[in-house]
Protein backbone atom coordinates (compact mmCIF):
# COMPACT_ATOMS: atom_id res chain seq x y z
CA UNK A 1 0.00 0.00 0.00
CA UNK A 2 1.66 3.06 -0.94
CA UNK A 3 0.00 5.84 1.29
CA UNK A 4 -2.90 6.86 3.81
CA UNK A 5 -5.69 7.84 2.05
CA UNK A 6 -4.91 7.64 -1.27
CA UNK A 7 -7.69 7.86 -4.24
CA UNK A 8 -6.99 5.68 -6.94
CA UNK A 9 -8.34 5.17 -10.82
CA UNK A 10 -8.12 2.74 -13.47
CA UNK A 11 -10.28 1.27 -15.76
CA UNK A 12 -10.79 -2.27 -14.07
CA UNK A 13 -10.43 -3.24 -10.65
CA UNK A 14 -9.91 -7.08 -9.82
CA UNK A 15 -10.39 -7.79 -5.88
CA UNK A 16 -8.93 -10.85 -4.65
CA UNK A 17 -5.56 -12.11 -5.63
CA UNK A 18 -6.22 -15.95 -5.42
CA UNK A 19 -5.66 -17.86 -8.81
CA UNK A 20 -8.95 -16.71 -10.80
CA UNK A 21 -8.32 -12.89 -9.69
CA UNK A 22 -4.44 -13.08 -10.39
CA UNK A 23 -5.44 -14.63 -13.78
CA UNK A 24 -8.19 -11.95 -14.90
CA UNK A 25 -5.72 -9.12 -13.76
CA UNK A 26 -3.15 -10.32 -15.97
CA UNK A 27 -5.02 -11.52 -18.85
CA UNK A 28 -6.64 -7.42 -18.73
CA UNK A 29 -3.15 -5.59 -17.90
CA UNK A 30 -1.51 -7.90 -20.88
CA UNK A 31 -4.58 -6.64 -23.14
CA UNK A 32 -3.67 -3.51 -22.16
CA UNK A 33 -6.80 -2.38 -19.63
CA UNK A 34 -5.71 0.09 -16.98
CA UNK A 35 -5.45 -2.36 -14.18
CA UNK A 36 -5.77 -1.95 -10.02
CA UNK A 37 -5.50 -5.40 -8.10
CA UNK A 38 -6.49 -5.55 -4.49
CA UNK A 39 -4.79 -8.39 -2.92
CA UNK A 40 -4.46 -8.90 0.85
CA UNK A 41 -1.22 -11.20 1.66
CA UNK A 42 -2.59 -14.98 1.42
CA UNK A 43 -2.40 -17.62 4.03
CA UNK A 44 0.14 -20.98 3.62
CA UNK A 45 -2.35 -23.00 1.16
CA UNK A 46 -0.72 -26.98 0.96
CA UNK A 47 -3.42 -27.90 -1.60
CA UNK A 48 -2.92 -28.76 -5.16
CA UNK A 49 -4.56 -27.98 -8.65
CA UNK A 50 -5.32 -30.32 -11.43
CA UNK A 51 -5.00 -28.35 -14.16
CA UNK A 52 -6.69 -29.21 -17.28
CA UNK A 53 -5.49 -28.96 -20.89
CA UNK A 54 -7.57 -25.60 -21.89
CA UNK A 55 -6.35 -23.81 -18.41
CA UNK A 56 -2.42 -25.08 -18.93
CA UNK A 57 -2.49 -23.40 -22.68
CA UNK A 58 -4.45 -19.88 -20.90
CA UNK A 59 -1.09 -19.88 -18.53
CA UNK A 60 1.04 -20.72 -21.43
CA UNK A 61 -0.78 -17.88 -23.23
CA UNK A 62 -0.10 -15.72 -20.87
CA UNK A 63 3.39 -16.22 -20.32
CA UNK A 64 2.89 -18.11 -16.49
CA UNK A 65 3.45 -21.61 -17.48
CA UNK A 66 7.18 -21.67 -18.41
CA UNK A 67 7.96 -20.91 -14.01
CA UNK A 68 4.82 -23.56 -13.22
CA UNK A 69 6.43 -25.91 -15.46
CA UNK A 70 9.08 -27.58 -13.70
CA UNK A 71 7.03 -28.47 -10.48
CA UNK A 72 4.20 -30.15 -12.60
CA UNK A 73 3.18 -33.77 -13.30
CA UNK A 74 0.97 -34.69 -15.97
CA UNK A 75 -2.87 -36.88 -15.72
CA UNK A 76 -1.87 -39.47 -18.21
CA UNK A 77 -4.89 -41.62 -17.10
CA UNK A 78 -7.98 -41.32 -14.49
CA UNK A 79 -8.56 -44.66 -12.70
CA UNK A 80 -12.34 -44.30 -10.95
CA UNK A 81 -12.74 -47.19 -8.71
CA UNK A 82 -15.74 -48.30 -6.65
CA UNK A 83 -14.21 -48.97 -3.17
CA UNK A 84 -17.86 -49.36 -2.04
CA UNK A 85 -19.20 -52.41 -0.33
CA UNK A 86 -22.43 -52.01 -1.70
CA UNK A 87 -24.67 -54.30 -3.34
CA UNK A 88 -24.38 -52.65 -6.82
CA UNK A 89 -20.98 -51.65 -7.34
CA UNK A 90 -19.33 -50.30 -10.33
CA UNK A 91 -16.68 -51.69 -12.53
CA UNK A 92 -13.47 -50.04 -12.49
CA UNK A 93 -13.03 -47.35 -15.27
CA UNK A 94 -9.91 -45.89 -16.81
CA UNK A 95 -9.76 -42.87 -19.12
CA UNK A 96 -6.52 -42.35 -21.16
CA UNK A 97 -5.78 -38.97 -22.43
CA UNK A 98 -4.45 -40.82 -25.41
CA UNK A 99 -7.60 -42.00 -26.68
CA UNK A 100 -9.06 -38.18 -27.02
CA UNK A 101 -5.39 -37.47 -28.94
CA UNK A 102 -3.84 -35.84 -25.81
CA UNK A 103 -0.53 -36.34 -24.13
CA UNK A 104 -2.61 -35.57 -20.69
CA UNK A 105 -5.33 -34.62 -19.60
CA UNK A 106 -3.67 -31.62 -17.80
CA UNK A 107 -1.11 -31.58 -15.18
CA UNK A 108 -1.61 -31.41 -10.94
CA UNK A 109 1.00 -28.66 -9.58
CA UNK A 110 0.90 -27.02 -5.88
CA UNK A 111 -0.87 -24.26 -5.56
CA UNK A 112 2.28 -22.95 -4.04
CA UNK A 113 3.98 -23.26 -7.36
CA UNK A 114 1.24 -21.95 -9.43
CA UNK A 115 0.78 -18.68 -7.09
CA UNK A 116 4.25 -18.04 -6.91
CA UNK A 117 4.44 -17.73 -11.15
CA UNK A 118 1.13 -15.97 -11.31
CA UNK A 119 2.50 -13.03 -8.82
CA UNK A 120 5.92 -13.70 -10.58
CA UNK A 121 3.97 -12.92 -13.88
CA UNK A 122 1.52 -10.00 -12.24
CA UNK A 123 4.50 -8.20 -11.76
CA UNK A 124 6.37 -8.39 -15.13
CA UNK A 125 3.19 -7.00 -16.86
CA UNK A 126 1.90 -3.57 -16.19
CA UNK A 127 -0.61 -3.73 -13.35
CA UNK A 128 -0.45 -1.66 -10.14
CA UNK A 129 -1.14 -3.91 -6.97
CA UNK A 130 -2.55 -2.69 -3.67
CA UNK A 131 -2.11 -5.62 -1.15
CA UNK A 132 -5.51 -4.64 1.06
CA UNK A 133 -8.38 -5.75 1.57
CA UNK A 134 -11.81 -4.28 0.05
CA UNK A 135 -13.66 -2.89 3.23
CA UNK A 136 -16.60 -1.38 0.68
CA UNK A 137 -17.36 -1.36 -3.02
CA UNK A 138 -20.59 0.55 -4.33
CA UNK A 139 -21.29 1.14 -7.77
CA UNK A 140 -23.37 3.69 -9.46
CA UNK A 141 -24.28 4.31 -13.62
CA UNK A 142 -20.96 5.75 -13.55
CA UNK A 143 -18.46 3.43 -11.78
CA UNK A 144 -17.47 1.75 -9.08
CA UNK A 145 -16.02 3.21 -5.44
CA UNK A 146 -14.20 0.79 -3.82
CA UNK A 147 -12.80 1.62 -0.03
CA UNK A 148 -9.62 0.42 0.67
CA UNK A 149 -7.75 -0.20 4.16
CA UNK A 150 -7.18 3.22 6.18
CA UNK A 151 -9.60 4.86 4.46
CA UNK A 152 -7.89 5.36 0.76
CA UNK A 153 -10.20 4.61 -2.47
CA UNK A 154 -10.46 3.63 -5.52
CA UNK A 155 -12.42 3.85 -8.37
CA UNK A 156 -13.05 2.43 -11.58
CA UNK A 157 -15.35 1.78 -14.71
CA UNK A 158 -15.94 -2.60 -13.78
CA UNK A 159 -15.06 -4.29 -10.45
CA UNK A 160 -13.65 -7.81 -11.37
CA UNK A 161 -15.20 -9.85 -8.11
CA UNK A 162 -12.34 -12.53 -7.12
CA UNK A 163 -12.67 -11.96 -3.82
CA UNK A 164 -13.93 -15.90 -3.31
CA UNK A 165 -16.42 -17.56 -1.19
CA UNK A 166 -18.84 -15.00 0.82
CA UNK A 167 -17.97 -12.82 -1.58
CA UNK A 168 -18.36 -9.12 -0.37
CA UNK A 169 -18.77 -7.85 -4.28
CA UNK A 170 -21.54 -10.32 -4.88
CA UNK A 171 -23.12 -8.46 -2.25
CA UNK A 172 -22.07 -5.27 -3.27
CA UNK A 173 -23.91 -6.23 -6.85
CA UNK A 174 -26.96 -7.64 -4.72
CA UNK A 175 -26.37 -10.73 -6.42
CA UNK A 176 -27.75 -13.74 -4.60
CA UNK A 177 -26.45 -17.51 -3.91
CA UNK A 178 -27.65 -20.65 -4.07
CA UNK A 179 -25.78 -23.12 -1.34
CA UNK A 180 -26.26 -26.71 -0.82
CA UNK A 181 -23.77 -27.95 2.68
CA UNK A 182 -22.78 -31.99 3.10
CA UNK A 183 -22.18 -33.76 5.66
CA UNK A 184 -18.69 -33.59 4.15
CA UNK A 185 -14.75 -32.26 5.04
CA UNK A 186 -12.36 -32.63 2.42
CA UNK A 187 -8.81 -33.80 4.11
CA UNK A 188 -6.09 -33.17 1.88
CA UNK A 189 -2.62 -33.45 2.63
CA UNK A 190 0.92 -34.50 -0.08
CA UNK A 191 2.61 -37.36 0.47
CA UNK A 192 5.68 -39.81 -0.53
CA UNK A 193 5.57 -43.36 -1.93
CA UNK A 194 7.48 -46.16 -2.77
CA UNK A 195 5.97 -47.43 -6.34
CA UNK A 196 5.85 -45.03 -9.00
CA UNK A 197 2.43 -42.93 -9.48
CA UNK A 198 2.41 -43.85 -13.79
CA UNK A 199 0.87 -40.49 -13.99
CA UNK A 200 -2.11 -42.05 -13.47
CA UNK A 201 -4.43 -40.61 -11.28
CA UNK A 202 -7.17 -42.73 -8.89
CA UNK A 203 -10.62 -41.74 -7.87
CA UNK A 204 -11.71 -44.34 -5.33
CA UNK A 205 -15.11 -44.05 -4.52
CA UNK A 206 -15.99 -44.50 -0.96
CA UNK A 207 -19.29 -44.33 1.19
CA UNK A 208 -18.30 -41.05 2.48
CA UNK A 209 -17.18 -39.82 -0.56
CA UNK A 210 -13.94 -39.94 -3.29
CA UNK A 211 -10.54 -40.89 -2.09
CA UNK A 212 -8.36 -39.35 -4.74
CA UNK A 213 -4.40 -39.46 -4.78
CA UNK A 214 -3.12 -37.19 -8.04
CA UNK A 215 0.04 -37.34 -9.26
CA UNK A 216 2.93 -35.04 -8.29
CA UNK A 217 6.45 -35.03 -9.69
CA UNK A 218 8.65 -37.93 -8.71
CA UNK A 219 7.28 -40.71 -6.24
CA UNK A 220 5.02 -37.92 -5.12
CA UNK A 221 1.27 -37.38 -4.86
CA UNK A 222 -1.48 -34.89 -3.07
CA UNK A 223 -4.43 -36.42 -1.81
CA UNK A 224 -8.47 -35.58 -1.19
CA UNK A 225 -9.93 -37.57 1.39
CA UNK A 226 -13.65 -36.91 1.65
CA UNK A 227 -15.08 -37.66 5.07
CA UNK A 228 -17.91 -37.38 7.78
CA UNK A 229 -16.57 -34.41 9.63
CA UNK A 230 -16.27 -36.49 12.95
CA UNK A 231 -13.79 -38.97 11.05
CA UNK A 232 -11.69 -35.74 9.03
CA UNK A 233 -11.15 -34.20 12.57
CA UNK A 234 -10.16 -38.07 14.12
CA UNK A 235 -7.87 -38.02 10.79
CA UNK A 236 -6.28 -34.79 11.24
CA UNK A 237 -5.29 -35.39 14.58
CA UNK A 238 -3.54 -38.28 13.90
CA UNK A 239 0.79 -38.92 13.87
CA UNK A 240 1.75 -38.80 10.65
CA UNK A 241 2.83 -42.56 10.77
CA UNK A 242 -0.53 -42.84 11.71
CA UNK A 243 -2.09 -41.19 8.95
CA UNK A 244 0.13 -43.11 6.51
CA UNK A 245 -0.25 -46.20 7.31
CA UNK A 246 -4.21 -45.78 7.10
CA UNK A 247 -3.79 -43.90 3.68
CA UNK A 248 -1.99 -46.92 2.53
CA UNK A 249 -4.39 -48.85 3.67
CA UNK A 250 -7.20 -46.77 2.06
CA UNK A 251 -5.32 -46.98 -0.99
CA UNK A 252 -5.14 -51.24 -0.80
CA UNK A 253 -1.23 -50.28 -1.43
CA UNK A 254 -1.43 -49.11 -4.99
CA UNK A 255 1.13 -46.89 -4.74
CA UNK A 256 3.47 -49.06 -1.76
CA UNK A 257 4.35 -47.63 1.49
CA UNK A 258 3.39 -44.10 1.82
CA UNK A 259 4.81 -41.02 4.02
CA UNK A 260 2.77 -38.09 4.46
CA UNK A 261 4.31 -34.74 4.38
CA UNK A 262 3.69 -31.68 6.65
CA UNK A 263 0.36 -29.10 5.64
CA UNK A 264 -2.51 -31.40 6.07
CA UNK A 265 -5.89 -29.24 5.18
CA UNK A 266 -9.62 -29.86 5.76
CA UNK A 267 -12.52 -28.12 4.07
CA UNK A 268 -16.16 -28.32 4.23
CA UNK A 269 -17.41 -28.97 1.33
CA UNK A 270 -20.45 -27.31 -0.09
CA UNK A 271 -21.87 -26.50 -3.79
CA UNK A 272 -22.94 -22.79 -4.32
CA UNK A 273 -23.63 -20.81 -7.52
CA UNK A 274 -24.55 -16.94 -7.58
CA UNK A 275 -28.10 -16.40 -9.22
CA UNK A 276 -26.46 -14.58 -11.52
CA UNK A 277 -22.34 -13.69 -12.87
CA UNK A 278 -22.81 -9.85 -13.35
CA UNK A 279 -24.92 -7.09 -12.28
CA UNK A 280 -24.22 -2.99 -11.93
CA UNK A 281 -20.88 -2.85 -13.16
CA UNK A 282 -19.56 -5.49 -11.14
CA UNK A 283 -18.76 -9.22 -12.76
CA UNK A 284 -18.39 -11.99 -10.23
CA UNK A 285 -15.27 -15.03 -11.07
CA UNK A 286 -13.71 -17.81 -9.79
CA UNK A 287 -15.71 -18.76 -6.10
CA UNK A 288 -17.20 -15.66 -5.50
CA UNK A 289 -19.72 -16.94 -8.36
CA UNK A 290 -19.63 -20.68 -7.99
CA UNK A 291 -18.59 -23.57 -5.70
CA UNK A 292 -18.20 -27.41 -6.40
CA UNK A 293 -16.83 -30.24 -4.25
CA UNK A 294 -13.48 -31.44 -5.19
CA UNK A 295 -14.58 -33.97 -7.58
CA UNK A 296 -13.23 -34.19 -11.46
CA UNK A 297 -11.12 -31.04 -10.80
CA UNK A 298 -13.59 -28.45 -12.15
CA UNK A 299 -13.54 -25.48 -9.69
CA UNK A 300 -10.31 -23.73 -10.30
CA UNK A 301 -10.70 -24.81 -14.34
CA UNK A 302 -14.31 -23.10 -14.44
CA UNK A 303 -12.84 -20.55 -12.71
CA UNK A 304 -10.11 -19.58 -15.05
CA UNK A 305 -12.81 -19.94 -18.11
CA UNK A 306 -14.84 -17.08 -15.88
CA UNK A 307 -11.65 -14.75 -16.21
CA UNK A 308 -10.52 -15.84 -20.10
CA UNK A 309 -13.97 -15.07 -20.76
CA UNK A 310 -14.61 -11.72 -19.20
CA UNK A 311 -10.95 -10.46 -20.25
CA UNK A 312 -12.21 -11.02 -23.75
CA UNK A 313 -15.58 -9.48 -23.30
CA UNK A 314 -13.40 -6.28 -22.11
CA UNK A 315 -10.86 -6.47 -24.47
CA UNK A 316 -13.01 -6.14 -27.45
CA UNK A 317 -15.59 -3.84 -25.58
CA UNK A 318 -12.73 -1.47 -25.15
CA UNK A 319 -11.50 -1.70 -28.76
CA UNK A 320 -15.10 -0.42 -29.69
CA UNK A 321 -14.61 2.40 -27.38
CA UNK A 322 -17.68 1.18 -25.15
CA UNK A 323 -17.94 1.03 -21.81
CA UNK A 324 -16.18 -1.53 -19.90
CA UNK A 325 -18.66 -1.84 -17.22
CA UNK A 326 -21.71 -1.17 -20.04
CA UNK A 327 -25.23 -3.01 -18.69
CA UNK A 328 -24.79 -5.23 -22.54
CA UNK A 329 -20.81 -6.22 -21.26
CA UNK A 330 -22.08 -7.70 -18.21
CA UNK A 331 -25.33 -9.28 -20.15
CA UNK A 332 -22.97 -11.27 -22.55
CA UNK A 333 -20.69 -12.51 -19.68
CA UNK A 334 -23.73 -14.17 -17.72
CA UNK A 335 -24.72 -15.42 -20.91
CA UNK A 336 -21.79 -16.90 -21.87
CA UNK A 337 -20.79 -18.53 -18.26
CA UNK A 338 -23.71 -19.74 -16.90
CA UNK A 339 -24.71 -22.99 -18.98
CA UNK A 340 -21.08 -24.25 -18.59
CA UNK A 341 -21.10 -23.25 -14.46
CA UNK A 342 -24.45 -25.15 -13.96
CA UNK A 343 -23.93 -27.96 -15.84
CA UNK A 344 -20.87 -28.75 -14.13
CA UNK A 345 -22.21 -28.08 -10.64
CA UNK A 346 -25.43 -30.12 -11.19
CA UNK A 347 -23.22 -32.86 -12.40
CA UNK A 348 -21.11 -32.64 -9.63
CA UNK A 349 -24.00 -32.90 -6.62
CA UNK A 350 -24.93 -35.35 -8.66
CA UNK A 351 -22.72 -37.80 -8.38
CA UNK A 352 -21.52 -36.58 -4.73
CA UNK A 353 -25.13 -37.47 -3.45
CA UNK A 354 -25.35 -40.11 -5.31
CA UNK A 355 -22.33 -41.98 -3.15
CA UNK A 356 -23.55 -40.87 -0.07
CA UNK A 357 -27.39 -42.15 -0.90
CA UNK A 358 -28.33 -45.52 1.01
CA UNK A 359 -31.13 -45.59 -2.01
CA UNK A 360 -29.87 -48.61 -3.88
CA UNK A 361 -31.54 -47.54 -7.34
CA UNK A 362 -28.65 -44.64 -7.10
CA UNK A 363 -26.13 -46.97 -6.83
CA UNK A 364 -27.65 -49.03 -10.30
CA UNK A 365 -27.70 -45.58 -11.99
CA UNK A 366 -24.33 -45.00 -11.14
CA UNK A 367 -22.85 -48.35 -11.81
CA UNK A 368 -24.52 -48.80 -15.08
CA UNK A 369 -23.47 -45.54 -16.26
CA UNK A 370 -19.72 -46.53 -15.35
CA UNK A 371 -20.31 -49.75 -16.85
CA UNK A 372 -21.57 -47.92 -20.12
CA UNK A 373 -18.89 -45.50 -20.13
CA UNK A 374 -16.42 -48.73 -19.95
CA UNK A 375 -17.83 -50.30 -22.94
CA UNK A 376 -18.86 -47.57 -25.04
CA UNK A 377 -15.57 -45.79 -26.51
CA UNK A 378 -17.71 -43.26 -28.69
CA UNK A 379 -19.64 -42.20 -25.23
CA UNK A 380 -16.42 -42.66 -23.24
CA UNK A 381 -14.78 -40.20 -25.37
CA UNK A 382 -17.50 -37.80 -25.94
CA UNK A 383 -17.46 -37.67 -22.00
CA UNK A 384 -13.58 -37.43 -21.44
CA UNK A 385 -13.61 -34.26 -24.16
CA UNK A 386 -15.87 -32.16 -22.15
CA UNK A 387 -14.72 -32.92 -18.65
CA UNK A 388 -11.74 -31.60 -20.17
CA UNK A 389 -13.22 -28.27 -22.26
CA UNK A 390 -16.64 -27.63 -23.23
CA UNK A 391 -17.79 -26.97 -26.69
CA UNK A 392 -16.85 -23.19 -27.04
CA UNK A 393 -13.45 -22.44 -25.03
CA UNK A 394 -12.47 -18.68 -24.49
CA UNK A 395 -9.95 -17.42 -27.16
CA UNK A 396 -6.79 -17.90 -24.51
CA UNK A 397 -8.32 -21.03 -23.93
CA UNK A 398 -7.79 -21.90 -27.54
CA UNK A 399 -4.04 -20.32 -27.59
CA UNK A 400 -4.91 -16.99 -28.96
CA UNK A 401 -4.02 -13.77 -27.23
CA UNK A 402 -6.93 -11.69 -26.59
C1 LIG B 1 -9.73 -29.78 -1.41
C2 LIG B 1 -9.86 -28.99 -2.69
C3 LIG B 1 -9.22 -29.44 -3.84
C4 LIG B 1 -9.37 -28.74 -5.04
N1 LIG B 1 -8.79 -29.23 -6.17
C5 LIG B 1 -9.00 -28.60 -7.34
C6 LIG B 1 -8.44 -29.12 -8.55
O1 LIG B 1 -7.72 -30.13 -8.56
N2 LIG B 1 -8.71 -28.47 -9.73
C7 LIG B 1 -9.50 -27.36 -9.76
O2 LIG B 1 -9.73 -26.81 -10.85
N3 LIG B 1 -10.02 -26.84 -8.63
C8 LIG B 1 -9.78 -27.42 -7.43
N4 LIG B 1 -10.30 -26.90 -6.28
C9 LIG B 1 -11.03 -25.62 -6.34
C10 LIG B 1 -10.06 -24.45 -6.29
O3 LIG B 1 -9.20 -24.61 -5.18
C11 LIG B 1 -10.83 -23.15 -6.17
O4 LIG B 1 -11.72 -23.07 -7.27
C12 LIG B 1 -9.92 -21.94 -6.22
O5 LIG B 1 -8.99 -21.94 -5.17
C13 LIG B 1 -10.74 -20.67 -6.13
O6 LIG B 1 -9.90 -19.60 -6.46
P1 LIG B 1 -10.47 -18.12 -6.35
O7 LIG B 1 -9.35 -17.24 -6.81
O8 LIG B 1 -11.80 -17.99 -6.98
O9 LIG B 1 -10.74 -17.91 -4.78
P2 LIG B 1 -9.74 -17.86 -3.54
O10 LIG B 1 -8.55 -18.74 -3.77
O11 LIG B 1 -10.59 -18.11 -2.34
O12 LIG B 1 -9.22 -16.36 -3.49
C14 LIG B 1 -10.04 -15.31 -3.10
C15 LIG B 1 -9.11 -14.21 -2.61
O13 LIG B 1 -9.89 -13.04 -2.36
C16 LIG B 1 -9.36 -12.40 -1.21
N5 LIG B 1 -10.41 -11.55 -0.64
C17 LIG B 1 -11.50 -11.91 0.07
N6 LIG B 1 -12.20 -10.81 0.43
C18 LIG B 1 -11.53 -9.75 -0.09
C19 LIG B 1 -11.73 -8.34 -0.05
N7 LIG B 1 -12.77 -7.83 0.60
N8 LIG B 1 -10.83 -7.53 -0.66
C20 LIG B 1 -9.78 -8.05 -1.33
N9 LIG B 1 -9.52 -9.37 -1.40
C21 LIG B 1 -10.39 -10.21 -0.78
C22 LIG B 1 -8.95 -13.54 -0.29
O14 LIG B 1 -7.97 -13.08 0.61
C23 LIG B 1 -8.38 -14.55 -1.30
O15 LIG B 1 -7.00 -14.36 -1.48
C24 LIG B 1 -10.16 -27.56 -5.07
C25 LIG B 1 -10.78 -27.10 -3.91
C26 LIG B 1 -10.63 -27.80 -2.73
C27 LIG B 1 -11.32 -27.30 -1.48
Amino acid sequence: MSGVRESFTAEVAVIGGGPAGLVSAIALAAAGVETLLIAPPRADDHRTTALLAGSVTALTTLGVWDVCRAHVAPLKAIRIVDDTRRLLRAPEVTFTAAEIGLDAFGYNVENRHLMAALYARAAEVNLSRIAAAASAVTSDRAGVAITLAEGATARVRLAVGADGQRSLCRAAAGIGAHRRSYPQTALTLNLAHARPHQDISTEFHTESGPFTLVPLPDRRSSLVCVLDPARAAEFSAATDAELSGEIERRAHSLLGKMSVEDGRGMFPLAVETADGFAHGRIALVGEAAHMVPPIGAQGLNLGLRDAATLAELVADTRRQNVDVGSPSLLARYDARRRADVMSRAVAIDLLNRGLLTDFIPAHGVRGLSLYLLDRIGPLRRAVMREGVAPASQPRLMRGEMI
